[in-house]
């Protein structure tokens, strides 16, 4: 692709990933940090595929001043995504539509932090127009246990949907949550949908292709406002 970027004098973004952190060791995380990445684990394929695709991009700027941009994107949801597709918003969904239990990994203590797709793709676009060379990250702030997203979902579809705690996969990170100074000074970026409002979309997305049984209550708890998670 790179090579192909240069023949044509195209631009080239570079969909990366916060999974460049590995588990991180500085929380929040800056574009500064160098990540804690086990370069032999489980997801070490990812981990580091990503991080010397980010090598090679900013290779091909410095050699062949190709016009790159980098965005380091964090866990995103939205309609679209597969329902089987393993990651824990499609997962759940599924499950609760099913009245399945939720499979929690490990004590679902690991926090994630959910960005809603439009968010993610203006980031992306106003990233490909902007002249920053060097790593953004593009996610939502808003930091949230596993274990208090499988309490969201429990209460949109009733608090007879059960939790079934499973092991945890090796090499899952502890935490993550991007530091979007970055994005917000250089792109004038931050995200807009809250997560009750971006989870009301995506529910009725999946339930329209599946069917399965109807949210109860679209409204977040009062003790599940944005940034209700201490610290
Ligand atoms: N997870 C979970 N149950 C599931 C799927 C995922 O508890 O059915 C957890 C997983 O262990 C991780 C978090 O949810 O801690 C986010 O997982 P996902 O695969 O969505 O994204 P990533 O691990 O890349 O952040």
């Amino acid at each position: 692709m790179l090579e192909i970027a240069v023949k044509n004098n195209a631009r080239f973004l570079l969909t990366s990933t916060s999974e460049c952190y590995g588990d991180p060791l500085e929380h929040p995380q800056t574009e500064s940090y160098w990540g804690n990445v086990n370069p032999v684990g489980l997801r070490s394929c990812y981990d580091e595929s990503k991080r010397y695709a980010e090598a090679i991009t900013m290779a091909y700027h410095r050699v062949h001043g190709l016009r790159t941009n980098i965005a380091r994107i964090f866990n995103t949801y939205g309609p679209r995504m597969a329902l089987n597709d393993g990651r824990v918003v499609p997962a759940f969904i599924d499950q609760a539509l099913h009245g399945s239990p939720l499979s929690v990994f490990g004590t679902g203590s690991q926090t994630r932090s959910f960005c809603f797709v439009s968010d993610l793709v203006e980031g992306l676009l106003r990233l490909s127009e902007s002249d920053e060379r060097y790593p953004v990250n593009l996610g939502n702030p808003v930091e949230m246990t596993i274990l208090e997203f499988a309490k969201e979902i429990q209460s949109r579809f009733g608090d007879d949907i059960k939790i079934d705690y499973k092991p945890l996969p090796s090499d899952d990170p502890k935490v993550r949550q991007p530091d979007i100074s970055k994005a917000k000074r250089v792109l004038g970026w931050e995200p807009k949908v809250a997560l009750h409002e971006g989870l009301g979309v995506t529910i009725d997305y999946f339930r329209n292709r599946v069917g399965g049984r109807k949210p109860q209550r679209t409204e977040p708890r009062p003790d599940q406002q944005p940034g209700s998670l201490a610290g």
